[in-house]
């Protein structure tokens, strides 16, 4: 009542028209999801303990035991980082768990900051819970958790630090405040990143819906970080820092393949068109420039050799794989068989049909016939 109150006067002095404060009580993101593991395993008879959101021993237990018994494989241990894609596997596997699914009830829990204006706010209430709905029906995925999207100012995101916190346990790591700095500021327009089960929203310097970005800048905006939460939510990620780079982590999802894919689904570009690779104007893009080697753009590193080849030669790798290769619920095979444990390399073979090598290779080719060529194969 109090800070209501507050927030009130301060509209009043101030005379802006902004949002009201929408922060609603912590949702605590990452023990929601070993909460849902903890209610299945229970609901399901192998457990019979507080459903806290703490990992320890009898959730670690109950979860190998029911794994043993449907023959899920357990290829690395739980912790709070892929509760969130066990709690989706022990859905997918006993259709009654899925009451527990925190997605039942909400798949996206929004905090937007007071200061973030008001009709920006309102179109990211209205719009961010359709584009999740929307990606996933087209990925053919199913999704279990409640993710949550916070909004800040640049200005002002220090304020929303407990919360991300709260959220995250993580709110004040160095890691963290360099992310925001990469993401506040910049060009003019809403920035974004995601880690597990949470994306922040940037509203940069002068930036003003309407006039430095459009509605269609903002959708795409919140479509490329929903992919990226979709594709956490399903794959079990890991968070990796931008030099933590000793050699490629097979579990991890290439960056190249992880942006060209938000790329592609954020709208921007066409992916489905019968020339079944990429729009020319993303095409036109590589006139000037070296085809980009896959190979070299695996880990997060990449975006330090080739920036663009990350973004703009992953989302042509993304469309021709699409167009070609078995459309987008290939895709969200693809994330489903890494949530299984499998590695990139053998997941991306079972849900396109081809050898991760073989691709690569197709792509070069690709490369050395030039743009003209690919248009119009
Ligand atoms: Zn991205």
């Amino acid at each position: 009542m109090v800070s209501k109150l507050v927030s009130v006067l301060s509209l009043t002095i101030l005379g802006l028209v902004v949002s009201p404060v929408v922060f609603s009580s912590p949702v605590h993101a990452l023990s929601a999801h070993v909460r849902c593991l903890q209610d299945q395993l229970n609901a399901a008879g192998y457990r019979d303990g507080p459903v806290d959101g703490q990992v320890e021993d009898t959730t670690r237990g109950a979860l190998e035991n029911f794994a043993r018994d449907h023959g899920l494989q357990i290829r690395s241990e739980l912790t709070s980082d892929n509760a969130v894609t066990w709690c989706r596997r022990l859905g997918l596997n006993d259709p009654a768990l899925r009451a527990y699914w925190p997605s039942a009830r909400r798949p996206v829990a929004l905090s937007i900051a007071h200061d973030i204006p008001r009709d920006l706010a309102e179109r990211v209430e209205n719009r961010l819970e359709a584009e999740i709905r929307s990606l996933s029906a087209l990925l053919g995925l199913d999704l279990s958790a409640t993710d949550d999207v916070i909004v800040v100012r640049n200005e002002t995101w220090r304020e929303s630090l407990p919360r991300m916190q709260a959220l995250r346990g993580a709110g004040d790591s160095p890691f963290f405040a360099q992310a925001m700095e990469r993401h506040c500021t910049g060009t003019n327009r809403l920035g974004g990143w995601t880690v597990s089960g949470l994306t922040i929203f940037c509203l940069r310097n002068d930036a003003v819906l309407g006039e430095t970005f459009s509605e269609r800048d903002l959708r795409h905006a919140l479509r490329h970080e929903a992919v990226h939460l979709i594709q956490h939510q399903v794959s079990a990620l890991r968070v990796r820092r931008i030099n933590e780079t000793p050699g490629w982590d097979p579990h991890e999802l290439p960056i190249w393949m992880a942006e060209g894919t938000a790329v592609i689904l954020e709208g921007r570009y066409p992916a489905q068109s019968a020339v079944s690779t990429a729009d020319r104007r993303l095409l036109s893009t590589f006139d000037n420039r070296d085809w980009p080697d896959l190979r070299q753009l695996e880990t997060r590193l990449g975006l330090k050799i080739d920036y663009d080849g990350v973004y703009l030669g992953g989302a042509v790798a993304v469309s021709y794989l699409i167009a070609r290769h078995g459309g987008y619920r290939a895709l969200g095979n693809l994330y489903e068989r890494m949530g299984e444990g499998r590695h990139f390399d053998s997941a991306f073979a079972e849900a396109f049909g081809l050898p991760l090598a073989g691709f690569y290779d197709e792509f070069a080719a690709l490369g050395r016939t030039g743009t003209d060529g690919l248009l119009s194969r």
